[in-house]
């Protein structure tokens, strides 16, 4: 789950999700947005579960399911003829096929974008959450140009020019603090070339990504489409992310040799523990902002 301001992401829905959401003590509030990266059944057998049990309360909000067009295809599949079966899907269920990378949500300070991934024959999209970055309106700055309370503040808050009622023309300029830089999350699911990824994560502040395999298994890495610690640590090396924060472990690895691995091209890594939360911080320049 991926959260900022009143936002709540799902990026994928596995099997077991609806008790790990319980289990985290999140809850499903405001949860009505589901990312899916592709269609391979570990990535949204878990959206009948909890779709179905959505679907039981007596109001339900919108939900939105985002994906690529065979993603969404089985998904719907499974809402439609297993989940509702002999029912009507209710209206406020919303599939939108992504067709090709781009922004798919923006507000004036947030933006969710998309870019395809290459996954043994799967239309995949990884997701890029991003903070915009803004200018701070400064109160005490609009209190010595004696700025009246009222809608000039929003606007010049905004950057733009006004007029007050005395006749004083006032620039955004004058109000606002120095540039905050945006802050960058970048997930991307299964991936077995990460060659054209590295413009999508280039300057993320932090990246999830696979890592399934080690480099001693890179031929199966490579037959089944994915990633191994290394190939995930030098692609945040090479697109300077922030920190590296890796997934999907296969089960015959432990955890700290994933790591070691990873660490040893890409210091700034972890390997995610089921329920594990992080917060991605704003950078050290926006210390005083
Ligand atoms: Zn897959
Ligand atoms: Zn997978």
């Amino acid at each position: 789950m991926v959260r900022y301001g009143d936002f709540r992401f799902l990026v994928d829905c596995g099997e077991g999700t609806q008790r790990q959401i319980l289990l985290s003590g999140l809850g499903f509030r405001n949860l009505n947005k589901i990312l899916l990266t592709h269609g391979h059944l570990d990535h949204i057998l878990g959206v009948a579960g909890l779709l179905s049990t959505i679907i039981r309360w007596e109001s339900i909000e919108d939900i939105d399911l985002y994906g690529g067009r065979d993603t969404i295809e089985r998904v719907s599949d499974l809402v439609t003829r297993i989940v509702c079966r002999g029912t009507r899907v209710p209206a406020s269920i919303h599939f939108h096929v992504i067709e090709k990378g781009g922004t798919l949500i923006e507000t004036a300070d947030f933006r969710l974008s998309c870019f395809p991934v290459l996954h043994r024959g799967t239309d995949s999209f990884g997701y890029r959450f991003e903070r915009k970055s803004r200018r701070p309106f400064l109160p005490e700055r609009a209190e010595a140009l004696s700025i009246p309370p009222g809608p000039w503040r929003r606007e010049l808050a905004a950057g733009k020019s006004v007029t007050l009622p005395d006749g004083r023309r006032i620039d955004g300029e004058d109000v606002l603090g120095a540039e905050i830089p945006g802050t960058v999350l970048t997930v991307v699911g299964d991936c077995g070339d990460p060659r054209p990824l590295c413009a999508s994560v280039a300057g993320s502040d932090a990246l999830v990504i696979e890592a399934t395999y080690l480099e001693e298994d890179a031929a199966m890495a490579k037959k089944y489409s994915h990633m191994t610690a290394r190939m995930s640590a030098q692609l945040a090396k090479d697109g300077n992310v922030g920190r590296l924060i890796l997934t999907h472990v296969s089960r015959r690895y432990r955890d700290r040799d994933i790591l070691r691995e990873a660490a040893a091209v890409f210091p700034n890594t972890v390997v995610a523990r089921d329920l594990d939360s992080f917060h991605i911080p704003d950078r050290p320049e926006d210390a005083e902002g």
